[in-house]
């Protein structure tokens, strides 16, 4: 066989792509194969037996079977040739995926040193109402003091096109989030993203130019029977620190539709949406839009009022504690 059809083989497990293709499993057969239902014909009766070992399918119901070639050929109805170009591009794509998020935690890492050596940065954080330290280092929070981080990712091997791509530094080598707390978005452990709150003149909010994930933090917050949704990360960092941990954050009042389809995922849950009181009501206005759209999908959601002008960071800055936002919750609109 071809050696590189070879190498294509071994670094795409046919069960990775079914899985990624939203193949579910439901059993496994006395040997040692994964029974599902057939995605190549109208299955009823799980029939579609994978031996993972040996990276191989067959389908008691259609009687098809083979490798993970044959598998796309069918999958996709495309010739062989075409389908080595798409499981290429499939591998590639998710090479670069992984190298990114390695690169993300490398520069997260390189901020999260800087924070303790920039008093700036700490008294940004104290400002904000953030003061207890095992929050700010599990939150991973760090800080770009500028102007060195290029020189550090490059010394680990990272080309100055590969950070400019990423977006990490600007087209004059400079960093992109330079005097920015920086909190890193993660998905399933992996960094997908930073969020860079200036602390300067510039524009207060800066994400990276790729998705920014799902809901912040979602791994830890989904099992609870209430979520608190916020807008911003710093609303949720004062929430954590004052014993709110099951708060989330979709960075922004506009939910994407990963984001929503995670608020859904669980029917009992009880979500009270603690956006900003805005002046404009622009906050409040979001907050009944993303209400009565939940409410259409059976989630019980409830809105929490804070003092006019207030968002739940400022609240805390403010003197708030956690019994008066306690009572906020108690005390939110029902749909
Ligand atoms: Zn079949």
């Amino acid at each position: 066989m071809d050696p590189d059809l070879e190498h294509l083989k071994q670094h795409f497990p046919l069960l990775d792509y079914l899985l990624r293709h939203n193949w579910t499993p439901c059993r496994r057969s006395a040997r040692q194969e994964l029974v599902g239902l057939c995605p190549l014909h109208r299955d009823t009766r799980p029939s579609f037996y994978v031996n993972a070992c040996r990276n191989l399918f067959y389908c008691h119901g259609c009687g098809q079977g083979g490798d993970l070639i044959r598998f796309v050929e069918l999958f996709l109805h495309v010739p062989f040739r075409q389908s080595v170009a798409h499981l290429r591009q499939e591998l590639a794509l998710t090479a670069s995926s992984v190298g990114a998020a390695e690169l993300l935690t490398r520069a997260a890492a390189f901020y999260q040193l800087q924070l303790h050596r920039s008093p700036e940065a700490v008294r940004y954080l104290e400002s904000r109402g953030l003061r207890d330290f095992a929050i700010i280092e599990e939150l991973g929070i760090g800080y770009a003091p500028g102007g060195n981080l290029r020189r550090h990712l490059t010394s680990l091997g990272y080309s100055s096109e590969l950070l400019r791509t990423t977006g990490l530094i600007g087209s004059e080598g400079r960093d992109a989030f330079c005097r920015r707390v920086i909190i890193p978005c993660r998905e399933d452990d992996r960094i997908v993203n930073l969020y860079g709150r200036s602390i300067g003149a510039a524009f207060p909010h800066r994400l990276l130019p790729r998705s920014r994930g799902g809901l912040f933090a979602w791994q830890s917050v989904r099992h609870n029977c209430s979520v608190i949704l916020v807008e911003g990360l710093f609303d949720l960092a004062v929430l954590w620190q004052s014993g709110f941990r099951n708060t989330t954050s979709a960075l922004g009042t506009h939910l994407t539709p990963v984001q929503l389809n995670q608020l859904c995922s669980s029917p009992d849950r009880l979500l009270y949406i603690a956006f900003d009181q805005d002046e404009n009501r622009a906050g409040q206005q979001s907050a009944q839009q993303l209400a009565r759209r939940l409410k259409c999908v059976g989630v019980t959601v409830r809105i929490v009022r804070l003092p006019a002008g207030h968002d739940p960071n400022s609240y805390f800055v403010a003197g708030a504690t956690a019994a008066d936002f306690a009572a906020c919750l108690k005390g939110a609109q029902r749909l």
